[in-house]
């Protein structure tokens, strides 16, 4: 008698009415990575950079991250580029408390990351001190290429994230080293 070739060796859930062999947080993962709404908090040339990212030579809507908002509570990336002020660090923390989770925040430009040449009492010395930073982009500044890499260095965070670690201990507590609830 012949053998049905189709069933041999496969194992029971393969036959019959199939099933979905995928974890709920890589689908939800998968989706996230591909449509990040930035936030650009651009405060100067490193948002030069960034617009040039943004335009048809660079083409950040390959990536899915095309859509801008300027309203927090849209947007899942804050974008800071450029240098911050010790009088606008504050203005940083509260968008970025608007923001709902899960967020991500990425500094980019020296000025962003750390002062940069501005080592001045005015100026914020990185945008860490105010806010968890979870990518940054080096350079002076960055070009259109830098930025796109932090991007897919956020989407690989993005793709990978629990669905549950926002609520981790370890999550809290970094949230707590920056004094928000
Ligand atoms: Fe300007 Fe350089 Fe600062 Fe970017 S890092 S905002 S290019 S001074």
């Amino acid at each position: 008698m012949e053998k049905d070739i189709s069933l041999v060796d496969m194992p029971d859930g393969y036959q019959g009415e199939g099933f979905f062999a995928q974890k709920l947080s890589e689908a939800v993962g998968l989706a996230r990575k591909n449509s990040i709404w930035p936030l650009p908090f651009a405060t100067s040339c490193c948002g030069i950079e960034f617009m040039a990212t943004m335009a048809s030579h660079y083409d950040l809507a390959r990536f899915g991250a095309e859509r801008l908002g300027f309203s927090p509570r849209q947007c899942d990336l804050l974008m800071v580029m450029g240098t911050i002020s010790k009088k606008m660090a504050p203005v940083v923390r509260q968008v970025y408390l608007q923001m709902a989770e899960p967020r991500w925040v990425m500094a980019v430009g020296a000025c962003a990351c750390s002062g940069g040449v501005f080592d001045s009492y005015s100026v914020l010395q990185g945008i860490d001190q105010v806010v968890p930073v979870d990518v940054y982009v080096p350079g002076c500044p960055p070009r259109p290429e830098a930025i796109i890499d932090g991007i897919l260095r956020i989407q690989d965070l993005v793709g990978k994230e629990s669905l549950r670690r926002r609520n981790s201990e370890h999550y809290q507590k970094l949230l707590a080293s920056y004094g928000i609830q």
